[in-house]
């Protein structure tokens, strides 16, 4: 408190001397989250990335594993939660809730994605910020369109992804160039690009490298925008799952396993959520959960507890997991696109692995950390941003040999 009104009176007597420069702002460093959607931590290695190798051999370098379903909006949520997808309520990019009938989540439904309703079994990182006084502008990043538990981010924007990359970083710069009162201290950048091009050429195609590279000299656009504004900040870079190669000859037709007419699902993929027809648990439970070669099926309660996924409603009643790199499909499922590449998998897989590079005042030149759940980003930021997380399944020790403090 004393520190904040000594700032405060340091800001006021600038404000009346009218040739003083701007001060700088007060108090902590700006934590800026970036995430690149779908980088694995070997495209590091790929001669692709200066900038963010730069910033990983002078700063900080770890492996991620990602929480289960290694899909977009359980993981994003997980970051900023510190929370499993089974505890806070986001269990895939396309869920129901038996207490929400009638109405799907689904990332691409503009009025989902916005509605507090779906997201409130979590409290992300910025509305416990907000809340603390901390001005936030988590754009793109899932959960920021909703009102969250009766919190909204100071900044934010309707998610557009055609967007261009370059255009997502001046605006982030152009945040950063706001009055200190609206000059957010944690804000967020996401990227899309190197993961949908993971699934469309897989993982180790050349037009995959080309995205990192565009990415990564984004990043370099980011951090040439910071030193112009003589900015030092904390920069975390983060992805939310890696990708895995996909083959043709390895696909199963759950229609052949069992008909049609017992079951549904929502999505078809490196999973598949089973929604036993009335009346015919027992038929699709005999088809589904006998031993399947490249598959595995589980009533959500004997769902292997290191997957730490079954409890919420939310989740299907069974739930079918194929070997890394296999799909589960349809006869009559036709892609959009051809099928490169694709995650959702075990989150043990190397092929899940996402990747962690971070930089600034706040963190140790040169550590390598072992490889750690992406639960532990969370305490992470609340550290970084000096407000109280709340309860949640990660642990600071992850990381605190890469901490300066
Ligand atoms: P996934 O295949 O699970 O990696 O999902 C990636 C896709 O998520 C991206 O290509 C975007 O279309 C979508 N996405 C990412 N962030 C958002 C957002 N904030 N709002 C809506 N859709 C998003
Ligand atoms: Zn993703
Ligand atoms: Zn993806």
């Amino acid at each position: 408190m004393f520190r904040w009104l000594l700032l405060t009176i340091v800001s006021l007597s600038f404000a009346a001397c009218a040739t003083a420069p701007e001060p700088p702002p007060a108090g902590r460093a700006p934590v800026i989250l970036v995430s690149i959607d779908g980088f694995r931590p070997d495209y590091l290695d790929r001669e692709a990335t200066p900038n963010l190798s730069r910033l990983a051999r002078h700063g900080v370098q770890g492996v991620m594993r990602p929480s289960f379903p290694s899909k977009t909006f359980p993981n994003h949520y997980t970051l900023v939660t510190g929370l499993r997808p089974d505890r806070h309520g986001i269990v895939d990019n396309t869920f129901e809730d038996p207490e929400i009938p009638g109405e799907t989540f689904r990332m691409s439904n503009r009025k989902a994605v916005g509605d507090r309703k779906w997201w409130d079994q979590g409290a992300p990182i910025w509305v416990t910020a907000e809340q603390a006084g901390v001005v936030t502008a988590p754009v793109y990043w899932p959960g920021s369109e909703a009102e969250i538990r009766g919190v909204r981010p100071t900044h934010w924007r309707a998610f557009q992804m055609s967007r261009p990359n370059a255009a997502r970083v001046d605006d982030l710069l152009a945040l950063l160039d706001l009055p200190l009162g609206r000059r957010p201290q944690f804000l967020t950048l996401y990227f899309d690009t190197v993961d949908t091009a993971g699934h469309r050429f897989g993982p180790d195609a050349p037009e995959t490298i080309a995205a990192v590279a565009e990415v990564d000299t984004q990043v370099g656009r980011l951090a040439a925008g910071l030193k112009a504004r003589g900015i030092v900040a904390n920069l975390v870079v983060v992805a939310d799952h890696g990708m895995a190669p996909l083959a043709p000859d390895r696909r199963i037709f759950m229609d052949e396993v069992l008909p049609r007419s017992a079951w549904r699902t929502l999505a078809a993929g490196a999973f598949m959520a089973i929604y036993p027809a009335e009346g015919r648990t027992a038929e699709v439970e005999a088809a589904l959960l006998q031993p399947h070669p490249h598959m595995a099926c589980w009533r959500k309660a004997e769902i292997p507890e290191r997957f730490r996924y079954g409890r919420n409603p939310r989740v299907a009643p069974i739930f079918c997991l194929p070997e890394t790199g296999w799909s589960l499909t349809t006869r009559d499922y036709r892609p959009s696109w051809p099928e490169g590449g694709n995650h959702g998998f075990d989150p043990e897989s190397p092929e899940m692995a996402a990747v962690f590079v971070a930089g600034g005042p706040a963190f140790r030149p040169g550590t390598i950390l072992p490889a750690f759940d992406n639960v532990s980003v969370y305490p992470l930021l609340a550290h970084l941003l000096g407000v109280t997380p709340e309860p949640n399944d990660g642990d600071i020790g992850d990381v605190a040999t890469a901490l300066t403090r």
